[in-house]
């Protein structure tokens, strides 16, 4: 039987809102009955009295128990309980270090103060618990965190697609965020959907007209798929319903955070058809437009294997592209091949990689395991987690893109009027380019360009 104490602190601190001593001494008793160690003694202090200043005779009385050896273990509720300032930590650190002592508390599990992670985790407990102490009218974060940690959502303004409540879906947002996805994830930029949107007389959750930054931001955010974040960090499912499936959310914050994404025009404003979409067949490398002799000309962007004059590789690709459009089965194009159960197998398995980072990270939080072997795990887990997100993103919805196009009898005309972006878009969707060395002699030829149809 080991010979435990149980702390308790009243505080007018924020922390302590609304959290009796009963409570906090309720809980500590059934912990340390878990653990099977016999309460001797409770301990309590309270802040609050006027009288009592910042001395704490409960926690001095403690101290030196645990220094006589009479308490081997304490229970508290909280870190933040036992101690108000790192200097109080680390006396108590040294103390606990010396005796050997054992500690558990019921909001942040084993305070495993004889390794360095263990204290590690308690420095950091402290240093928000000192945070918090010396912002006590700076409520409105510690709301967040508690809002964060119960899936609530976030106060402010209205997020576009959502009531003012937050929690309940605006249908008529709802159909414009998930067309935006849609979009999105088929190749469209998100100028092109600024575009549309402001044509369509579409505002956003200001009541104003789309910008560019307005809009990546609001289809970045993870509450649409269901989920909550807090600094930026998803911290898990939210107790609102979802308005995309988080998979789509992942495929999009992918696609849009993808440093080989060429969104933007070229100085003349005019956005270059192929680049970053047609690659070297020599290296593999993308191509980009840059001056040759005075002509444009796509190149090699890492060694230069191969060049082409961009006027007439961009008019060849259209004309591949058209005659293709064009064919009596162009619509087929609309409903490729889809291996929907290897993308479910794929979000399946994602799932139980995310489940093992959120095990490893509560292990370390509990102190079983070091920072060292915290950040192993996680570097094994992260390239594998994004390899299967990738693997289980849905398939880019076609229709979206080449609908205009595959319904028409005359596709050359509209090709002319769909905008360069939406252009870039089809011929991402459907074609893989390559562009091999090209043999000598004037002119263009087709043989080195090498088109395959995905
Ligand atoms: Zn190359």
């Amino acid at each position: 039987m080991i010979n435990a104490a149980v702390y308790v602190r009243i505080s007018s601190d924020v922390t302590g809102e609304g959290l009796g001593v009963a409570r906090q001494e309720a809980d500590c008793r059934a912990l340390a009955e878990a653990k099977a160690w016999t309460v001797m003694e409770v301990y309590r202090d309270n802040d609050t009295s006027a009288y009592s200043g910042t001395r704490r005779p409960g926690y001095e009385r403690l101290l030196t128990d645990i220094e006589a050896g009479t308490v081997r273990a304490v229970v508290a509720w909280h870190g933040d309980r036992l101690h108000r300032s790192p200097k109080e930590l680390e006396r108590f650190i040294d103390l606990a270090e010396r005796t050997g002592l054992r500690v558990e508390t019921v909001k942040a599990g084993t305070i495993d103060l004889s390794s360095a992670s263990g204290r590690a985790v308690a420095r950091t407990l402290g240093a928000w618990a000192r945070f918090e102490s010396e912002h006590k009218s700076d409520r409105i974060r510690r709301k967040l965190t508690d809002n964060a940690a119960a899936g609530l959502p976030h106060g402010g303004m209205r997020p576009f697609g959502w009531e003012a409540d937050r929690r309940t879906i605006r249908e008529s947002e709802a159909a414009v965020l998930r067309e935006a996805y849609a979009r999105v994830l088929a190749g469209e930029p998100i100028r092109a959907l600024v575009r549309d949107f402001n044509a369509r007389g579409l505002l956003n959750a200001s009541g104003r007209p789309w910008r560019h930054p307005t809009l990546r931001e609001v289809l970045l955010h993870a509450r649409h798929a269901g989920l909550r974040t807090h600094n930026g960090t998803v911290v898990g499912d939210a107790d609102w319903p979802e308005l995309v499936a988080p998979e789509s959310w992942r495929a999009l914050t992918r696609v849009l955070n993808d440093p080989a994404r060429v969104t933007t025009p070229g100085r003349a404003g005019r956005l270059n058809l192929l680049s970053g979409i047609a690659t070297c067949a020599v290296c593999g490398a993308s191509l980009r437009v840059g001056h040759s002799r005075g002509v444009r000309a796509y190149r090699c962007t890492l060694n230069g294997c191969v060049s082409r004059t961009r006027d007439l590789l961009e008019q060849f690709v259209t004309n591949v592209m058209v005659a293709r459009l064009s064919r009596p089965d162009a619509l087929s194009l609309l409903a490729p091949g889809d291996d929907g159960g290897a993308r479910r197998e794929a979000e399946g398995a994602a799932e139980r990689v995310r489940q093992r980072l959120d095990d490893a990270a509560a292990s370390f939080a509990a102190g079983n395991l070091t920072t060292r072997q915290l950040e192993v795990i996680t570097s094994q887990l992260k390239p594998e987690l994004a390899a299967l997100e990738a693997a289980a993103a849905p398939p880019a919805d076609r229709s979206t893109v080449l609908g205009k196009l595959v319904s028409t009898d005359n596709v050359a005309r509209v090709w002319e009027s769909t905008p360069p972006d939406v252009r870039r878009a089809a011929i991402a969707l459907l074609m893989e380019i390559k562009v091999g060395r090209a043999r000598r002699g004037p002119g263009f030829d087709p043989d080195t360009v090498f088109i395959d149809w995905r």
